[in-house]
This record gives structure tokens, sequence and C-alpha cells, in this order.
């Protein structure tokens, strides 16, 4: 499911803030906002923009980096909606009037996505070096990704009661390795492309891993790992060298993830680290703040916070909301305040 960044929504609840006169909490879907006091009132539809959202250089939201003064500034390079605490309060996203955007057309549903109308584009942590691409993405797989649990916060309910596994979300960047499945021939991507073979660390990690054989001998299984060590992200792991953290393996003949003992079996036989499971049991209660409150540590031996959580069935289930499998992440808010990307 792709991340809508900007989007229809209704206020759930406004909530006061202790000491403050001139602002109070919304909370829209899962996520939690602060708003001028009087703006918005329960019920009422607004424009949601969620984190990483980077709005055009507009006057209508030159407020978010106009200098006190008044004076006029553009927008700074690099700008992001950011995750902020606000007299105490986490603020996440931002939430405005409809009215100031007269470009929507009126009458759209509640969770109707606005980000290509208003013109929102998304911010990534770096340009990836694109030297490495060496054509698309292995046919027939799917790319690697979670949405948040605040922005599909039903799919709390669709897990409730199941077998489920927490697994730490590692702070790399996504390998896929496989056999083409026309062609046979061993391709390693990155998070959208293939990779040209060479001394990259996509590379290393699959002559590290024995990749390349095991896949030979399994040509259908897709092996979807974080690649992690030093060089890559911020190594937040303070690993010493270029290691995979396995956590998805994909049958590109029967279309499907295996279930996770299945694929914890098959990566244990292979020699395939896998990334840690935090916590595992026979029925999902967690609510939204349970997990947030779970994802917020540090990765063992080192003094850095964890980017978060990653939750799933035990066994693979098919998610209406997310329109596909049933898997979504916490990001840690401790992280997120500490400027994480
Ligand atoms: P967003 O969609 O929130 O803007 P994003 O698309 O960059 O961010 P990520 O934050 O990178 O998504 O989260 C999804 C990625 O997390 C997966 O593609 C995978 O590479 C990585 N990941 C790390 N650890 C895990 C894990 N334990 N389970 C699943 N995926 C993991
Ligand atoms: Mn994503």
């Amino acid at each position: 499911m792709k991340r809508k960044l900007a989007s229809i929504q209704s206020v759930l609840a406004i909530e006061p803030i202790a000491n403050a006169d001139a602002i109070e909490l919304a909370r829209i879907q899962g996520w939690q906002c602060v708003v001028k006091k009087g703006e918005f009132r329960v019920g009422d539809a607004g424009v949601f923009f969620e984190i990483d959202s980077v709005p055009p250089d507009d006057e209508r939201f030159a407020f978010l980096w106009r200098p006190k003064d008044g004076s006029a500034l553009a927008q700074p390079a690099n700008f992001r909606l950011r995750t902020l605490r606000l007299r105490g309060m986490l603020s996440q996203g931002l939430l405005m009037p409809l009215a100031q955007f007269p470009e929507i057309p009126s009458g759209l549903a509640t969770g109707s996505d606005v980000t290509e109308i208003l013109r929102i584009t998304k911010w990534e942590p770096q340009i990836p070096p694109n030297d490495e691409v060496d054509g698309p993405f292995l046919p027939g797989v799917p790319k690697t990704d979670e949405m948040r649990v605040q922005s599909v916060p039903e799919v709390l309910t669709e897990i409730a009661g199941k077998p489920y596994v927490i697994t730490v979300k590692c702070d790399g960047t996504s390998a896929t390795y496989g056999l083409n499945r026309h062609t046979g021939v061993f391709t390693v991507c990155g998070r959208n492309w293939s990779i040209k073979r060479g001394t990259n660390a996509y590379w290393h990690a699959a002559e590290k891993y024995g990749l390349e054989a095991l896949l030979g001998r399994f040509p259908q299984w897709i092996i979807q790992a974080e690649l992690v060590g030093p060089g890559i992200q911020k190594n937040r792991l303070g690993l010493k060298g270029i290691e995979l953290r396995v956590f998805n393996v994909y049958d590109q003949e029967k279309g499907c993830y295996l279930d996770h003992d299945e694929a914890a079996a098959i990566l244990a036989t292979n020699g395939l680290p896998r990334v840690d499971v935090l916590e595992r049991g026979e029925s999902f209660s967690h609510d939204q703040a349970s997990l947030l409150a779970l994802a917020e540590g540090i990765y063992p031996g080192t003094q850095n916070e964890r980017e978060g959580l990653v939750i799933r069935p035990q066994m693979e289930t098919h998610s209406s909301v997310l329109g596909g499998r049933l898997s979504f992440k916490a990001i840690s808010n401790r992280f997120l305040l500490k400027g994480g990307d």
C-alpha cells in the first residue's frame, strides 16, 4: 500500500494541552497533532499531512519556515514535516482546514488521497547512488515496504487474537536476492532496482552468505533482507562488517511469502541471520500505545535508538485494509524525536 502523505481526514478528538491557551491536540487516524485552538471541532474534515511530507513552496505553507519577524523566506532545502514535541506534547504531521485548498474537488470521502493534487512530495534520507543500478527489479517479486500503524490503525483489529511475531526493525537498506524467473540469472536488487555485480555491499553480502549457490539450488526462493553494517545509513547496529538480517522468504513459484516458522527454519539451516524477534505470542492483544511503547529501545550492545518494530501474524494473512499481506511497522517516537531517518 502506498503512503498517503496528504489525505482528507476527519478529526476524531480534540484535547486540551496543559498550560497552553493558543494550541490544542487533534487526533487523526492513529496520529496526534497540535493545532491552533478552536480551528477544528470533532468530526470536522481537514487535510492531514503526514510526517516526511514536503509541501510545495507555497504561501499557504510558508508559516512552517517563515522567521518570527514575518520576513519572506524561500522554503529551506531539505525541508520536511517532522515529529515534534510542543509544550511537552508529541505532534506528528500537520492538519489544515479544507477551505484553504480550493483545488481539492468538493465531496471527496474521508481517506481520499490528495498528495498529487496538492503537489506534496516525500522526503527521502539520501539520494541513492545510481551508478550501481543495472536494470528493473526482479520480475513478479513484491518490493519491500511496511505501512505505519498510525496511518492504518484498522490493522490492529485484523491481527487481534492471532498468533503473531514482532521483530526489530533494522536500520540499513533493503536487499532482495533471487533468480530471475524468466532468465534464471542470479539477481541482486536494492529497494527499487537490480544492482550491478561488482564490489558493492549488496554483492559482498551475496558472496559472504553464499546466496548464488543456495538460490541456484532453490530457484523458487527469494530472500529479502536488510543490508546492514559500516557505510550503510548510520550503522546504528554498530557492526564491524557488512551483514544481512533476513525478514522475508518469498516463494516466486507459488507467489506467496513463507510463514514465519517455515522461513526461520530455512534460514537457520542455511546460516542466514534473520531480524531479531522481540516478542511472539499466541494471541495478539496490543493496542497502538503499547506497540509504540515497545518500539522504543536501543540496539543491543549500542547506545543507538532503534528505529522500531515490524508486526506480523505468524501465519501469512491477507489484509483487506492494506490490500496485501498483513504486516506493518511501529516506528519509535524516541527515534523520530532524535531526528531519526
Ligand atoms: P515510509 O514508507 O514510512 O516513508 P520507507 O518506505 O522508507 O518509509 P522503511 O521505513 O524503510 O520504509 O520501512 C520498511 C523497510 O524496513 C522494509 O523495506 C525493510 O527494508 C526494512 N526492515 C528493516 N527491518 C525489518 C524487519 N524486521 N521486518 C521487515 N522489514 C524490515
Ligand atoms: Mn514506504
